[in-house]
């Protein structure tokens, strides 16, 4: 078998900002939503179709943040919030919980 190209301790510092942003939004939309079914598999697939709709961001560290610059952080807010009401409506429709 091929060696892989990384070690898995490394992986750790390979991040997504948009999926630390997109975990936040879920816990603030489910604090404010309690009618939205609150099992495993509707929770994770809330998270699951959020992130699918938003573009990946990944970095290194931090220190490697400042090359995206932080100019739209009030946009990503609102357009990570509209996602997870957007996902949200989808997964309602479409449950996979029995
Ligand atoms: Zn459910």
């Amino acid at each position: 078998m091929a060696r892989k190209w990384y070690d898995d301790d490394e992986l750790d510092i390979l991040n997504n900002r948009n999926h630390e942003r997109v975990l936040d939004a879920v816990e603030v939309f489910l604090e404010a939503t309690p009618t939205f079914c609150r099992c495993r598999d509707c929770r994770l697939d809330l998270a699951a179709i959020t992130l699918n709709g938003l573009p990946g961001r990944y970095y290194v560290s931090e220190e490697h943040m400042k090359f995206y610059g932080h100019s739209d952080e009030r946009l990503n807010d609102d357009r990570v919030a509209r996602a997870v009401h957007e996902a949200s409506a989808v997964v309602t429709r479409r449950p996979h919980h029995d």
